[in-house]
């Protein structure tokens, strides 16, 4: 198994994330034999997914299904379709995925699952038979006890009901169960779509009342205009707060005085680039990291806040709405400047809180009204937002720290009640 994994540079997500796990487990004192079950992933499922493209060949695409623990309950976490999609990305997004679940302390494991494929090159029937392959070849092991996928960077509600379509063919009966962020007709929950978005801002909420900063005084800059972050920067604009910035993999607008996120929008929904916005000036990604603003919320890929930009930037707070977006090298910069970095693990996990909504509506098949949804999600990020910060003062160490051994120590706890097997 680890000789799949690729770890070593120090650089990369995995390593990222067992540096981490590492951390976490020295400070929380856990056994070295529960260190040995929690960096390992229990089971990698790697498929080939041959698809009949458009002009009638015939293209084989990759895809992975990584289980990273299943000691607090079935697995979770979302699919992506990306080109740059790897083993090792996957498997450290489903470790993410396993401390998440346990920082908002739903009865969940962690798993990702993603295609090698560029989805801006190929047509909704390729994508649509792509999906509907890749998830007859990982059905063996995801189930609505098992493994429940969700969308994540290029899929959506759409490719969701695709896969619940899929799996229920295959068994005959309809598997409502088997993934979250579905459609609303087809058993998905009200505020899903926007619920990492929503999570974001009541953690926002949170970190602001924290810091002493008022969040309607505040500039916000946010990279990555897809599901998150436009939802995230609609509903920061909805409550006052002043989003100066923002950007997408075409690259950006700004506008000192704010952004008319409604208009961004609209211009964004007639299928427009985020630079030919006529309220704001066209910036670079690069730009918009290092703009001058309070709070900078990457929203798009790991990776973007490095070494190379952490010494420019500006903001006084990150609030990590894409799943590690910051390096290793690149934390230890903001550290060392005092920003405070509120941590994926923590910022983003309001999307696995609604799916695990969604989930329990889904077996019962009784559904709650979006207010109730909203209500339930704010009580849990607030939750998981006092707890890190009570974990992070008890042991002195950084947000990231604090939410990674909320999490670890939950998920170590388990395992030790469970014991060995056989
Ligand atoms: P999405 O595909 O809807 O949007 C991704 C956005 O990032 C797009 O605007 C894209 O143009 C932009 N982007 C891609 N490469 C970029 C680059 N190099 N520079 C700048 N922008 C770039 O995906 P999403 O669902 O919004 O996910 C965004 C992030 O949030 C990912 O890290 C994902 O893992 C994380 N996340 C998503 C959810 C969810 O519910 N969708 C939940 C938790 C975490």
């Amino acid at each position: 198994m680890k000789k799949l994994l690729k770890v070593g540079d120090g650089q990369g997500p995995l390593d990222m994330v067992l540096q981490q796990l590492d951390l976490a487990v020295q400070k929380l004192k856990i056994s070295p034999d529960i260190h040995e079950k929690l960096k390992t992933p229990q089971r990698i499922l790697i498929v080939s997914v041959p698809v009949r493209m458009d002009d009638g060949h015939l293209k084989v695409f990759t895809g992975y299904r990584v289980q990273h623990s299943m000691e607090r309950g079935p697995c979770k976490g979302g699919i992506r379709y990306h080109p740059q999609v790897d083993l090792n990305e996957i498997t450290a997004l489903a470790m993410l995925m396993t401390w998440k679940c346990a920082v908002v302390n739903i009865p969940y494991g962690g798993a990702k699952g993603g295609v090698v494929c560029d989805p801006s090159q190929m047509s909704e029937f390729e994508i649509e038979r792509m999906t509907r392959r890749y998830a007859s070849e990982i059905s063996i092991i995801i189930g609505p006890d098992k493994d429940i996928p969700a969308p994540d960077v290029n899929t959506n509600p759409k490719v969701m009901g695709w896969i619940m379509d899929t799996c229920s063919m295959n068994v005959g009966h309809s598997v409502p169960g088997v993934v979250t962020g579905k459609p609303l007709c087809l058993g998905g929950s009200k505020g899903r779509l926007e619920a990492t978005a929503r999570g974001v801002f009541y953690v926002t909420e949170q970190t602001c009342a924290y810091k002493g900063l008022s969040l309607s005084e505040s500039t916000f800059a946010i990279q990555g205009f897809g599901n998150v972050g436009s939802h995230t920067a609609r509903i920061i604009h909805e409550h006052g707060g002043k989003v100066v910035a923002v950007s997408d993999v075409s690259g950006g607008t700004h506008n000192p005085a704010g952004l008319d996120i409604p208009k961004l929008l609209a211009h964004v929904a007639q299928k427009k680039q985020l630079r030919e916005f006529p309220g704001g000036t066209p910036i670079t990604n690069k730009q918009l990291l290092e703009c001058k603003c309070d709070i900078l919320i990457p929203a798009a890929l790991e990776g973007q806040i490095t070494e190379q930009n952490a010494p420019q930037i500006k903001a006084r707070v990150i609030v990590e709405a894409a799943n590690a977006p910051t390096t290793p090298a690149g934390d230890r910069i903001l550290k060392e400047r005092g920003i405070l970095v509120v941590p994926d693990i923590l910022a983003n996990a309001g999307g696995v809180t609604v799916s695990y909504f969604e989930w329990v509506q889904s077996l019962q098949a009784y559904f709650w009204s979006e207010e109730e949804v909203n209500e339930k999600l704010r009580r849990v990020m607030t939750q998981a937002f006092t707890e890190t910060v009570t974990m992070m003062e008890e042991y002195r160490v950084d947000m990231r720290m604090g939410a990674m051994m909320l999490g670890v120590g939950r998920v170590a706890e388990a395992s030790g009640y469970r014991g060995l097997w056989p």
